[in-house]
């Protein structure tokens, strides 16, 4: 038997000496007079980088079926997966199908859903869930678009976590993270999630939509952070417009990366 492969380990390419133009300057990374081609083509070899510094990249919401997914995703609002991947294992082995969250007795569901925060609204859209499900879809999730926006609580963010992660359907989800990382990459000037998954769909091939967004959304939480990105620490300072609005010393940046078991995966 042949002996296991163990990939080179990544090595983070040298930083550029001082910071990009558009950070030092203050103005905003997207140039409206890039082609169409040259930005397609730093898109790509950004998704390149982000797969070698992030080749764990994954859903890190805790689920076994397209429900469970649907569920989680729905409760991960304003709040971290670490907290959902808490309380899911008592939700789902109490609420198994649509049905049982059409019925579940209100109080009880609260509770349980207490400490991922807005426990009230929370409960409302889980039984509005389960209840859609079994008047409209036969207690099944749907694996289209169209119809798991027509759902309580879900907008196409949470449809396209469903469908990249469950259903294996291609998407780009276009959070909090993703947003604030695409624009910093100076791919779009969009601050309305629906124009950045538009704009950044044409940028990126439809097959890698969903690892692609793990991907950068791994950034988001581990390096290129809101307040204090990592610039100093980070894989992509080569290509990233935005190189310097973070501290660019090695060692005061690499303080700022967050390992995967400290980021709040949020
Ligand atoms: S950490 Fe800095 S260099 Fe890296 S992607 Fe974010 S803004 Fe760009």
């Amino acid at each position: 038997m042949s002996e296991p492969v163990t990939p080179p380990a990544y090595t983070r390419p040298a930083a550029p000496r001082r910071p990009a133009r558009a950070a030092r300057l203050g103005v905003p990374p997207f140039d409206p007079e890039e082609s169409p081609l040259a930005r397609t083509r730093r898109a790509r070899r950004t998704n390149r980088e982000l797969a070698l510094i992030h080749p764990d990249a994954h859903c890190e919401l805790d689920f076994t079926t397209p429900l469970e997914l649907l569920v989680a995703t729905v409760l991960s609002a304003q709040t971290t997966d670490k907290t959902v991947n808490k309380v899911t294992p008592t939700l789902f082995a109490r609420y198994p199908d649509a049905a049982a969250y059409a019925g579940a007795d209100r109080a009880e569901l609260e509770e349980i859903l207490k400490p991922t925060g807005f426990f009230r609204a929370k409960a409302n859209s889980v039984l509005g869930l389960g209840q859609a499900l079994v008047e409209r879809f036969d207690g099944e999730v749907p694996a289209r678009l169209e119809d798991l926006v027509t759902l309580p609580g879900v907008g196409r963010k949470t449809a396209n976590v469903v469908l990249g992660n469950a259903f294996g359907v291609p998407g780009l989800t276009v959070d909090t993270h993703f947003g604030r990382l695409v624009r910093r990459f100076g791919w779009t000037g969009e601050e309305d999630p629906v124009k950045v998954e538009t704009e950044i769909a044409e940028l990126i091939p439809k097959k890698e939509w969903t690892i692609f967004s793990h991907r950068v959304i791994f950034h988001g939480r581990r390096v290129c952070h809101a307040k204090k990105p990592a610039c100093g620490a980070c894989g992509l300072a080569s290509w990233c417009p935005s190189y310097g609005i973070g501290p660019v010393d090695p060692q005061v940046a690499e303080k700022l990366v967050k390992t995967p078991a400290a980021s709040d995966t949020e």
